[in-house]
Order: structure tokens, then sequence, then C-alpha cells
């Protein structure tokens, strides 16, 4: 049955959609790298397997030419399309993202929903000016995996620092928290998954 959706060649370290659990689907050009760290770190962090889904385009018409990003709302749309048989979609993209009325946005997700995105544009070294640091890349993208995930499954924004779950609106302040759910978010995520 799986068979039918394997494109003529998958890039090395990607599988096929799982039937369940949280698919990483590139959109665009995303290094391999990030992918397969947060294929590892992501199953690590929550109970639920993790796969990767194959790249898929950058959505028509979300570029906004006068902005020059792209706006997250088509790339939610397209998660949307997929089989319905993964319990969490995350999108990953490398161009930099906006919703209406913000500068840019790190990720976005549905709260308590299916799917988020995050875009990597202002998580990398480069963006600033600064020399590439793929390990930073791998990390800063954890953290707003975890967080967009962490939406999807119903968590709001926490104050505890340094819960990933706290908000942030600059490079600082997503170097500045960690990776990991506090207690507090990680006992409402135990009662929230088990219930789901
Ligand atoms: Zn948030
Ligand atoms: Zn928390």
């Amino acid at each position: 049955m799986e068979c039918e959706k394997v494109p003529p060649v998958l890039p090395e370290g990607m599988s096929i959609l799982a039937s369940s659990g949280i698919v990483l689907v590139p959109f665009g050009e995303v290094e391999k790298e990030v992918l397969i760290f947060l294929k590892g770190e992501l199953a690590k962090k929550f109970p639920y397997p993790v796969s990767l889904h194959f790249p898929l385009p950058l959505p028509a018409d979300s570029f906004n030419t006068r902005r020059k990003q792209y706006s997250s709302h088509p790339f939610l749309e397209e998660l949307h399309k997929l089989p319905d048989d993964a319990f969490r979609f995350l999108g990953i993209t490398g161009v930099d993202l906006y919703v209406r009325g913000l500068n840019f946005i790190f990720g976005q997700a549905e709260l308590a929903g299916k799917a988020a995105i995050i875009s990597l544009a202002r998580l990398r070294e480069g963006f600033y000016g600064r020399e590439e640091d793929l390990y930073q890349l791998q990390l800063r993208s954890l953290k707003e995996a975890v967080h967009e995930l962490g939406h999807t499954l119903g968590l709001k924004h926490c104050r505890n620092f340094p819960c990933v779950m706290m908000f942030s609106n600059t490079l600082m302040e997503v170097d500045k928290r960690s990776s990991d759910f506090c207690p507090s978010c990680e006992s409402m995520l135990s009662d929230l998954t088990d219930s789901a």
C-alpha cells in the first residue's frame, strides 16, 4: 500500500510516510543534516514515531513579491492535503515566513491541530551576516520544532524559564530557552498525549 506513494528516487535517509506518528515534511530545499537530526531528536521528546516525508515544492502563490517573504498559511494548507494517516505534520522550510501583522515568524502551529510549520531562514547564522554553524542550526531547529509540535498537542506559551514553550520573538530568545519542556508542560503533555 505504501509502495504506491514512493517517488522514483528518495533522497538518502528519507523514508516514506509512516502510517501514524509525527511526519516531517520538507518544503523546498532543506539540509538533510537538519532533517535527520530532527527525526532522531524529536523521537526522544515525544511518545510517537517520527518519519520523514519526501520534499514538497514551495506552495504556489505563497510568495509575497512586495515583502519578499512567504505566507505561512499555504504551507499549512498543503500539509492538510497529505494522506490523513499521520498523527501530526511538521513542515520545515528554508524560506522566510510571515503572517499578516508580523515582520516574520519562526514558525506557526494550529493549536491542538494537525499541522505546524517552521522556517530555518532566521535560525541561520548566515542570515545575520555571521559564519554558518550547522550545529546551532540543528539545535535551534529542534527548539522551534518541539515548540510548534507542543502547540499542536494543545500546549500554550509558558513562563517557566528555560521551558521550550516560552514565547520567543528574537534569535536571542530562541537561544536562551532549552529544547525541553518544563515539569509543568511535561505533565500537561503526558495528560494530553494519554488522551490523544
Ligand atoms: Zn508559540
Ligand atoms: Zn513550560
